[in-house]
């Protein structure tokens, strides 16, 4: 059988971070070559070589989602060693615990920067390059957080997550008849290092199992697989649309 992504170029952000992690190594086992950019270019490298030594094809190059002119030097790169870009995964997010109250004008702009404005800036640049390589697929990860309100925390992650889930669809509709599909991914409570770090023996984890119907936090893998259906033409006609991997939790 014909692996899923052969013959594509595919650039993640945020690629060495739990979920990112998760992606790159689903897409160089499904034949991909993988562009494995995060703000620190060493571990890009040191990831990219991890999946090369495993057979696959990678490169890692430093990429801060904020900055339009590193965006602009990274897909020229690509663009021009690889020759063209089919697929795009806007993974790099963060988030602080505010809330509408204690959220400032630092906490507001350090994440919407990276969460909301690093998404259009991915799009606006890959998007053109993605086009031009013959078409392909834009995966813009969200949240759960992106369609409700949570725990009435995480302000400005709300708000970025929101902004996420419809640029997608405005982008999805914008680029319809030219060849690049544009979905989100809304991943519920996912065991990552750093959750595991941050919520082990805590309220809020109990809080975040308890919300979620099937009982348990989702496994990074599972976010991949749902991005690479995305990514892959087995959703050759789905555009604009949302994926969530939540266990559940918006369903009620
Ligand atoms: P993570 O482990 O923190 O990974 C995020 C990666 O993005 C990290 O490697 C981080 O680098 C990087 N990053 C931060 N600022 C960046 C910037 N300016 N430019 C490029 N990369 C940057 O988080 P994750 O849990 O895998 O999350 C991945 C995505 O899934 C995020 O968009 C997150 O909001 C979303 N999500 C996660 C969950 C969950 O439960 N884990 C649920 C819903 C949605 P540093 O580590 O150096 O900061």
């Amino acid at each position: 059988m014909k692996a899923r992504l052969s013959g594509r170029v595919a650039l993640v952000t945020g690629a060495t971070g739990g979920i990112g992690d998760a992606v790159v190594r689903r897409f160089a086992a499904e034949d991909a070559t993988v562009v494995v950019t995060d703000v620190d270019p060493g571990r890009c490298q040191e990831v990219a070589e991890e999946l090369t030594k495993a057979g696959g094809r990678a490169v890692g190059l430093g990429l801060d989602v904020t900055d339009e002119r590193a965006w602009e030097s990274v897909v020229n790169e690509v663009g021009t060693s690889l020759g063209g870009i089919s697929v795009l995964v806007n993974n790099a997010g963060i988030a602080r615990m505010t809330d509408v109250e204690t959220e400032t004008l630092e906490t507001w702009e350090e994440v919407l920067a990276v969460t909301q404005r690093g998404v259009w800036l991915g799009m606006k640049h890959a998007g053109p390059v993605i086009e031009r390589s013959g078409g392909g697929s834009i995966v813009n990860v969200s949240s759960i957080f992106g369609t409700v309100g949570g725990f009435g925390g995480q302000f400005s992650y709300h708000a970025a997550k929101g902004a996420v889930r419809l640029m997608t669809k405005n982008a999805a509709l914008h680029w319809a008849t030219r060849g690049v599909r544009v979905n989100s991914v809304h991943p519920g409570f996912i065991e990552t290092p750093l959750s595991r770090k941050l919520w082990r023996g805590t309220s809020r984890l109990d809080a975040m199992i308890g919300n979620t119907p099937m009982g348990r936090l989702g496994r990074t893998g599972e976010v991949a697989d749902a991005v690479l259906f995305l990514a892959s033409d087995e959703s050759s006609f789905v555009t604009g649309s949302e994926l969530y991997v939540d266990g559940g939790y918006t369903a009620r």
